[in-house]
C-alpha cells in the first residue's frame, strides 16, 4: 500500500502556521517510537522479561514528562489526549472535595466548557468568570467567585486562540489559602514557556497534550501534586499506579518523554527566535495595513501566537485564499472550526460579532524558517486590500458613506437568508 499523498490545487508544500491546532511529529521522536512500533510490542504490564524490557522505557518516558513540569515520576499520569486529562482533573476534584460547585472562565478550552455545561446539566453549581478586553483576567474575580461549596477552581495557562497567559500560579495559591482544588489546562504551554517550578507551585492538577509539543496525537498527561487525592476517570486494569486504565499507548507515551527533552532544549529558541519571527509578523502587518488589531495583552502572551483582526473581511474568506496558497491558519479552535458562530473568546473580550468573525489566528513553531514568515507577509496585504475592495462592510468602500459594520453585517445576513430561502424553495 501507497502512503497518502497531500495535494492542494497542485501543491503539495505547506506553510504550516496553525501549531496551536497540532504541530508536526519531530523526526527525533518518530525515531525514538519506532522500534516501540516494530519490535518491542510486549505488553508492560506483562511479567516477563520482553514486557518489563518496554516497562522500563516508559520509565524513562515518565521521568522526561516529569522534568518538563519539575515533579517526580509518580506525579505523572498519562491519559489518551488534554481532553481527557481536563476532564478527569474536573470530575476527580469534585468526588474527591464531594463538593458541587466550579469556577472556570468564559474563554477555556471546549474540553472544559463542555464538562461543565455537562455538569451543570447535572445540578453542579458552575461560575464562568468573564475576562478583559485585553483577554487578561483579575484574580480578584476568582477570590470573590469561591464559595463554601466550590470544588475546584479551573483556569486554563494560555489561551489557545490569543496566547493570553493568566496568572495561574497566584490563582492556585489564593485556591490552596481557601483550601480548595486547583486545575489548570497547560495544553497550550510547554515548550512555549518555562513549566519547571510547576511541583513548587500551589497548583495541584495540570493538563498537557502530546500533539501540542511535537510528539503524536493521541496522548495526553495529567500532573497530579503529590498529596493531591485522584481517583481514576478511564475505570480498569491497575495501569497508571491504578489511576487511570487502559493498556498505556506505549509507542506515543515514548515519543512525548523525548518530545518533553527537546521542548526544554528549545525553549530559548522559542522565546527568542520564534518570538522574533511572530513580532516580525505583526509589526509588518500593521506597518502594511489600516484597521488591523492584534487581540489580546501584548506582553502577557505565548511567544508564538498572533490573533488578528483584518476589519471588514470575513475570516473564513481569508482562509480560503490562504489555504489556496498553501498557508494554513485558523479563526478559532480546531475543535470549534464549522461553527458560525463567531469565537466564544474574543466575543468573551468585548468584541463585536462583526469584528470577531475576521479574526484569524496564526500559530508559529521553531519548524518555522524566516522563508514562510516573507512568503506569508508577501500574500496577506494585498489579499486583504482585494478582499476589503470587494466587501460591503469596508468603510471606504464607495457604496457605504458610513461606517456601521453591525449593520452592514444585518444587511448582510438578511440578503444571505433571502438566496437561501429562494435557493431552498
Ligand atoms: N485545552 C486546550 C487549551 C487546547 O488547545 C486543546 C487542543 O486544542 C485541548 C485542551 C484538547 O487537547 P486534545 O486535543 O489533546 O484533546
Amino acid at each position: 500500500m501507497h502512503a497518502p499523498r497531500y495535494e492542494n490545487e497542485g501543491h503539495s508544500e505547506v506553510i504550516y502556521l496553525d501549531n496551536n491546532a497540532t504541530t508536526r511529529v519531530a523526526p527525533e521522536v518518530f525515531e525514538a517510537m519506532v522500534p516501540f512500533l516494530t519490535e518491542y510490542y510486549g505488553n508492560p504490564s506483562s511479567a516477563y522479561s520482553f514486557g518489563k524490557f518496554v516497562e522500563g522505557h516508559l520509565k524513562d518516558a515518565r521521568e522526561n514528562v516529569a522534568a518538563l513540569v519539575g515533579c517526580t515520576p509518580k506525579e505523572i499520569i498519562f491519559t489518551s489526549c488534554g481532553t481527557e486529562s481536563d476532564n478527569m482533573a474536573i470530575w476527580s476534584a469534585l468526588q474527591t472535595s464531594g463538593k458541587r460547585h466550579v469556577v472556570t472562565t468564559q474563554v477555556e478550552h471546549s474540553a472544559i466548557m463542555n464538562q461543565t455545561d455537562q455538569l451543570e446539566r447535572m445540578g453542579f453549581g458552575v461560575t464562568r468568570l468573564p475576562v478583559r478586553a485585553d483577554g487578561t483576567l483579575e484574580v480578584a474575580d476568582v477570590e470573590k467567585a469561591i464559595r463554601d461549596d466550590t470544588g475546584v477552581v479551573s483556569i486554563m495557562w494560555a489561551n489557545n486562540e490569543t496566547g493570553v497567559l493568566f496568572p495561574v500560579e497566584e490563582i492556585a495559591t489564593l485556591c490552596k489559602s481557601k483550601g480548595v482544588l486547583f486545575h489548570t489546562d497547560a495544553v497550550q504551554t510547554p515548550g512555549k514557556i518555562d513549566l519547571r517550578n510547576v511541583a513548587k507551585s500551589d497548583i495541584d492538577f495540570l493538563s498537557m497534550s502530546g500533539h501540542k509539543l511535537h510528539a503524536p496525537k493521541g496522548v495526553g498527561v495529567l500532573y497530579v501534586k503529590r498529596r493531591t487525592k485522584v481517583v481514576p476517570y478511564v475505570i480498569g486494569g491497575g495501569q497508571e499506579r491504578g489511576k487511570r486504565g487502559g493498556t498505556e499507548n506505549v509507542a506515543s507515551i515514548i515519543g512525548l518523554g523525548r518530545a518533553a527533552e527537546l521542548a526544554l532544549e528549545k525553549l530559548s529558541d522559542e522565546q527568542t527566535r520564534v518570538r522574533a519571527l511572530r513580532d516580525h509578523f505583526e509589526e509588518t502587518l500593521l506597518q502594511r495595513l489600516p484597521h488591523l488589531y492584534i487581540n489580546g495583552k501584548r506582553d502577557q502572551r505565548l511567544p508564538n501566537t498572533s490573533n488578528i483582526a483584518f476589519d471588514f473581511v470575513e475570516a473564513e474568506a481569508i482562509l480560503m485564499r490562504l489555504d489556496r496558497k498553501g498557508i494554513c491558519a485558523s479563526s478559532g479552535s480546531a475543535c470549534t472550526t464549522g461553527s458560525l458562530d463567531p469565537s466564544h473568546v474574543l466575543s468573551a473580550m468585548g468584541l463585536t460579532p462583526a469584528r470577531a468573525r475576521s479574526c484569524v489566528r496564526f500559530s508559529f513553531s521553531h519548524y518555522n524558517r524566516d522563508a514562510d514568515i516573507d512568503y506569508a507577509l508577501e500574500i496577506i496585504p494585498p489579499m486583504i486590500e482585494e478582499l476589503r475592495a470587494m466587501s460591503p462592510l469596508n468603510a471606504d468602500h464607495p457604496d457605504n458613506f458610513a461606517y456601521d459594520v453591525e449593520a452592514a453585517r444585518e444587511k448582510e445576513e438578511k440578503l444571505m437568508a433571502q438566496t437561501m430561502a429562494a435557493i431552498n424553495e
